[in-house]
Formats: C-alpha cells, structure tokens, sequence
C-alpha cells in the first residue's frame, strides 16, 4: 500500500467518518457481484449518507486513481455494480431517505438508496400511485431503477422508470455536485436527467430523484387464462389490444416455466398446459370491471382452460404468486442459468417464442421463457451446468443465437435489464459504429478519464 493510498484513505475517514469507509476483506466480498456469475472485489467501499460523502469519495478516488462504481442494492442482471476493475464502490443502502411526498403536486424526492416497494407503499398511503415495479421491487433501489431505466410489469400500460423521473441531482467526475431537470427549474436546454436514465452508473453518482405520480387506480382485476397452445395465448394479447384495451399487466408463461413454477408450489394446471397468461385490469371500477368482462369473454373464444378471475387482494396474491415464485423456481433446474431479456416487436411474438425452442432442441437445453407480452419483452433463462465443457459452450452459442433471432425480428437485446458488461461485446450486433462512437463521445463529455464504471456498456 503506497503513501497516497494511506493518507488519502485517512483524509477520506476523516471527512466522511470511519463507519462509512469499509476496506476488510470480509466487507470488500459482500459489494464485489451481483446476480450474475461475475465477481471482482473492490479496494473500497463507501456507505454515504449524506451527498457530501459522495463528493469526497469522488475526490479520494479521482486522487488516488481508482475507479468509482455507484450500487444500490445490487440485483441487476448485467453485471453494472460489479467492480470488475477494482477501485472505490459507492455503496447507496443508507442514503435511503423518502425527502417528501406532495400530493398536490403528485410527486415524490428520494434519495437513491430508497426501495423501490418502500417508497410505493408510502405514496399509497396517500392515494398515490408509482408505477414503475421491477420484480425485484421489494429490495431494488430507486437509484439503480433510474440507472438501469428499470422496466417491470406494468410497463405495457403505464410505461418505464424513464416516464416518472422529473429530474435528479448527481455527482460528477470532477466530484461536483450537479442539479438536472426539476432540481434545475427545468433551466438546462439539453435534458441532462433523459441522458443520466438508462447510463448504468457510467456518468455520474445519482444522490437524489425526482419522481412523478399518478392517482391509485380505484379497482384492479386479475385474470389467470391457462392455454393448450402458444399460439392461442398470443392471439389473446394481440386481439386484447386490438379491442383498444390496455391492461396494466400482461404476462406470458411458456410450458418449461410453468412445469418449473408449479412443482415448486405444488400448484396444478389442467393436463396440456402450453402457456399461461396473466392479466390484470385497473381504473375506475365501471371501466377496469367492464374490460375485465370483455378479456373474460375473449378468454373463451380462445379457448383458454380453466380461467380464474380475481378482484380481492388475497385472491389475486393467489393468482400472482405463480408470476412471482418463477426466479427461485428455476434455480432449483440447473446450478447455472443466462438470464436474459430480449425485446421483440409484438407481431413476431410467436416467430422468437418458436425460434427459442428450435434452439433449446438443437442444444439440448432446457429454456424456460416468460416475460411481458404486451410489451414483446421476453427474459430467456438458459439453465446450464458451466462445469460441464459442452454445456457451457452449447450455452454460450444458443445465447448468440437469441440474440442474433432477436435482432432478425427487429427486436433489441436488451428489454430492460441493461448491458453492463454482459452484453458489451454484443452491442455491436445491434448498433452501428457510428452510434457507439457518438455514446463513447457523450461518456467523454460527462468523464474525460474513465471515473465512473469503467469497462461497462461501451
Ligand atoms: C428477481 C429479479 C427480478 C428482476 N426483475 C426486473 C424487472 O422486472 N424489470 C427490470 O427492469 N429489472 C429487473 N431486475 C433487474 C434489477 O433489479 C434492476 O435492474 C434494478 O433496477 C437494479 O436496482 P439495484 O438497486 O439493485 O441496482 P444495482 O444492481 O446495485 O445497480 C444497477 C446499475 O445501476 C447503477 N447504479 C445504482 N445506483 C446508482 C446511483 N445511485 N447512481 C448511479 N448509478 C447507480 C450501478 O452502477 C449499476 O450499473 C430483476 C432482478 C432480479 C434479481
């Protein structure tokens, strides 16, 4: 450990305070993955709760010449807050304060480090509502939904993280604090909070956001329509929307999800399953219940098996839980899986569905496929052994295939969860060089030496 090191790192102790500067070794694991299979310790890990923290921990590393990698809770899905290359992780968990909730003008300031279903649940309380609900809601953070422009599964009706955010305030590489959008009056001619959504920490530190609301929908209706085909299940959506309704959720499961979802809960579906869809209405009762009766009648004419039909929450919990226990139903099929989350237009819905199993057979592995219909966006879970040679290779050829099948359809690579490091190298398939030269350029601006992230995206 050379002398910079040392003293930089004590005068950082000294500003920011010793509980909030981690180097043991023990505490260095804990921030070095997240959940996918890559791994790299940091040097250090700040825990800010203050955004001055955050500027002196910009200023110790630009010093001693570390890189910096802002996380929040660490579930993304494309490698962003892994510190692959070292340096100084700036760890958001205890900058988790809800700064205010106005209901009059329907909006909420957070810090960064406030989770996603926290913060839902206060502005309900209010007869508000937050829309934006990855998954992983119940322990992502704010911050990391902003970075990774987070999707979920309302997106189809009311739209990504992109659509609620009102401005931020962030640290820059230069370690100054900088106000965007609302923080701003609104003031700046280029939307710098439109250029921070979405740059997966590769800009600058996110220390607080701004975030719209919209009123709680008054009723919700969930509907759970099994189907002996595919092909049925994705003609329902299509003529769903045709109809000019828009649910607020509307979820596909294939037959390898659901084979997984259903011996892990004990749960049964009629014999012939082939995909499952879940649906929910919402909005003013007359409306949501009127729209609920109208898919349940489409359901039939279909020819979806055994419809349930739920308005009460503890009910509609039942319907959902099926949606909800896929990701720990899986891991149980195979100690490794390729998670990944393609988009395709909604009319080659079935082309990739069919296409993805052509390449599960062609590989012999099992590749269960769910994902948000209404929005042609589908999460691909390869399960694979990496121990064993030829199914790690035949994992990493059938993933090039679905991506290349993706883009031949004219989808995109990623729907939702990012690019980070595990989907870099493919970023070529997707963009021209002129754009990843024009994305290299707006990284420059922002960080001229590499700060932030290094290594990630681009
Ligand atoms: C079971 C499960 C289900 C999921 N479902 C969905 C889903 O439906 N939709 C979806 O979109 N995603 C989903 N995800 C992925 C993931 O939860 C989201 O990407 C989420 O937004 C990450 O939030 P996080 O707080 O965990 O961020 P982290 O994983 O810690 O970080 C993600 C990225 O954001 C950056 N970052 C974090 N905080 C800041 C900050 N304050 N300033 C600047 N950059 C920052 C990091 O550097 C990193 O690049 C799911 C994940 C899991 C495990």
């Amino acid at each position: 450990m050379d002398s910079d090191w040392k003293k930089g790192l004590k005068r950082l102790i000294r500003k920011v305070g010793r509980d909030k500067v981690l180097t043991g070794p023990e505490d260095l694991l804990m921030y070095s993955y997240d959940t996918t299979p890559l791994r790299h310790l940091p040097q250090v890990v700040v825990t800010p709760t203050e955004v001055q923290d955050v500027v002196e921990a910009v200023q110790f590393a630009r010093r001693v010449n570390i890189p910096v990698v802002p996380r929040g809770a660490g579930t993304g899905m494309s490698g962003g807050s892994v510190p692959i290359q070292g340096g100084l992780v700036l760890n958001f968990e205890r900058m988790n304060r809800i700064l205010s909730i106005d209901i009059e003008k329907k909006m909420g300031i957070c810090e960064p480090g406030v989770v996603t279903a926290t913060f839902q649940d206060e502005v309900e309380k209010l007869g508000l509502f937050y829309p934006p609900d990855p998954s992983s809601y119940t322990i992502s953070t704010l911050g990391g939904n902003v970075a990774e422009n987070a999707g979920g599964l309302r997106c189809f009706k009311y739209g990504v993280t992109a659509n609620y955010v009102l401005g931020l305030e962030f640290v820059n590489a230069e370690g100054e604090i900088v106000p965007t959008g609302y923080f701003d009056n609104y003031k700046s001619e280029i939307n710098l909070t439109g250029i921070l959504i979405g740059s997966e920490g590769t800009l600058g530190a996110i220390t607080k956001v701004a975030l719209r609301l919209i009123k709680k929908p008054e009723y919700t209706r969930t509907i759970q329509a099994p189907f002996s085909s595919i092909e049925r299940a994705l003609e329902l959506v299509n003529e769903v929307i045709a109809k000019g309704i828009t649910p607020a959720v509307m979820e596909f499961m294939d037959e390898e999800t659901l084979s997984a979802v259903t011996q892990y809960l004990n749960y049964d579906f009629p014999h012939g399953v082939a995909a499952v869809l879940l649906i929910e209405v919402d909005g003013p009762e007359d409306q949501a219940s009127q729209e609920g009766e109208e898919i349940a009648s489409l359901c039939r004419i279909h020819k979806a098996m055994a419809t349930e039909y739920a308005d009460r929450p503890g009910e509609q919990e039942r319907l959902w839980k099926i949606r909800r226990e896929i990701s720990p139903s899986l891991a149980r099929l195979a100690p490794d899986k390729i998670n990944e989350d393609v988009c395709v237009p909604r009319d080659q819905m079935l082309s990739f569905l069919k296409g993805v199993k052509g390449i599960a057979r062609g590989h012999g592995l099992l590749i269960p496929t769910f994902g948000h219909a209404g929005d042609g966006n589908f999460h691909v879970n390869i399960m694979y052994d990496r121990r064993d040679e030829g199914q790690n290779t035949d994992a990493q050829i059938a993933l090039e295939e679905i991506f290349d099948l993706t883009l031949q359809l004219g989808g995109t690579l990623s729907g939702e969860h990012g690019i980070g490091l595990v989907k870099r190298d493919y970023l070529k398939k997707q963009y021209r060089e002129v754009e990843l030269d024009f994305m290299r350029q707006v990284k420059k601006a922002f960080d001229p030496e590499g700060l932030f992230n290094p290594g990630k995206i681009l």
